[in-house]
């Protein structure tokens, strides 16, 4: 006979808790934090099963000093690879541009050559590496892209990985096989992309290696016409689709991918006001990234006001990769959505909480603190949360709790 386990509840009150409730739906135009002040929390089963007042908690509830937030999640990620592009961050600043890194063999060929050399194991251990310094600043859910090996058996490897990586965040894989087009496919692309369509991408729907597809449609990547059938693709096999759309040119991704029903669409820098109606009537969450911007030394950013003001749902995210955005910390690019793209505080705190919920599909289970929700929470030391932005570049997370767990005591620095 099995025993039944019961799990004694814990409480923990605060200062205050930021619930970024309700979550149920991506926000568009109230960006209420709902700010509790004097607050409390029980959690069960790794969920919340209660929020009240700090009065109505019983004695023995842990108390943590400071301000209590969502775990955040990052909807853009690419922390698989090998190799550095450190180089690159030098060339850069005596004035060559990604574009031109790119043409003379740099740029995303060098990350795919170094990371299908690297071992497994070796790989394993970065990504490791990656993600706890994501977990310190923050992140408790990330977005994590394969893209660095483009051939099938790289791909599927670097997938699975993803799914061995030991830790307690929440991982959402996307395939990302259209990144870039292998050199030695430059006169054979209809191959390549016949061959990720009709082979790679069902086996790994069908072996459950990613929960979404993505494509890079852009100049010097993947047109539009092949962006299409290869999200269309995915859309068959049942897996959920995205794009990196409109970050130097203007195809028309963002519109193609949102008519496939795609969660987000993500960079925009270069999309046009027309096609704003057509994302905020889809639904599609556009994905923006501001550390990209900077990293590249560029000042166009992604039109953040417009996007808002036409009622887009709109969520922040780092794009940790080691080209274009080299960093982990999603507050950092909180803070540049504010200074550079003009959003309030609160709605780059929304933007990478509930709305990046919702680019994933995971606004059942995280993005804002509500009874039923998972138990994920950072406390801060702040004691309003707009102080985590404007205070910039600097990390004021105090503790990471997962699942009702404190994980930020076994995260090695
Ligand atoms: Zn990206």
């Amino acid at each position: 006979m099995l025993a039944r386990v019961t799990v004694a509840a814990v409480y923990v009150s605060c200062d205050r808790i930021v619930t970024c409730a309700p979550g149920a739906l991506p926000r568009r135009r109230d960006f209420d934090l709902g700010i509790l002040e004097g607050a409390a929390m029980r959690i069960e089963n790794g969920r919340v099963s209660w929020i009240g007042s700090r009065e109505e908690a019983p004695d023995e509830s842990v108390y943590l000093q400071g301000t209590i937030v969502p775990g955040l999640v990052d909807a853009h990620t690419h922390p698989v690879y090998a190799g550095s592009r450190l180089h690159e961050f030098a060339l850069r600043a005596k004035g060559a541009t990604y574009q031109e890194i790119h043409a003379a063999g740099g740029g995303i060929h060098s990350t795919v050559r170094a990371t299908r050399a690297a071992s497994y194991e070796e790989l394993l251990a970065r990504t490791e590496r990656v993600l706890a310094r994501m977990l310190r600043h923050g992140t408790t859910t990330l977005e994590a892209k394969s893209g660095y090996g483009l051939d099938e058996a790289t791909e599927i490897r670097d997938l699975q990985l993803l799914g061995d990586v030991a830790s307690p965040m929440r991982i959402v894989r996307t395939y990302l096989g259209a990144h870039a087009m292998p050199p030695d496919f430059a006169d054979r692309r209809e191959e390549f992309v016949k061959t990720l369509i009709e082979q790679t991408l069902p086996r790994i729907a069908r072996e459950r290696l990613a929960d979404a597809c993505d494509v890079f449609c852009e100049d010097g990547a993947f047109t539009l016409d092949e962006s299409r059938r290869i999200l269309a693709a995915a859309r068959a096999h049942g897996l959920d689709v995205k794009a990196h759309a409109e970050e130097f040119a203007y195809l028309g991704g963002a519109r193609m991918a949102a008519s496939l029903g795609a969660r987000s669409v993500d960079h925009l820098l270069s999309l046009p006001e027309h096609d704003f109606a057509a994302l905020a009537e889809s639904g599609t969450v556009a994905v923006l990234l501001p550390g990209t911007t900077l990293f590249l030394g560029k000042e166009r950013y992604a039109p953040a006001r417009g996007l808002i003001d036409a009622g887009v749902p709109v969520a922040i995210a780092t794009d940790f990769n080691a080209g274009s955005c080299m960093t982990e910390s999603l507050p950092m690019a909180m803070s540049l959505a504010v200074l550079k793209m003009k959003m309030t505080p609160e709605e780059a705190l929304i933007g990478a909480t509930v709305n990046a919920s919702h680019a994933l599909g995971v606004s059942d289970v995280c993005g804002s603190l509500e009874v039923g929700k998972a138990a994920d929470f950072l406390v801060l030391e702040v004691d309003d949360p707009r102080e985590w932005l404007y205070h910039f570049g600097v990390n004021l997370v105090r503790e990471v709790w997962i699942a009702g767990r404190r994980v930020s005591d076994d995260i090695p620095c």
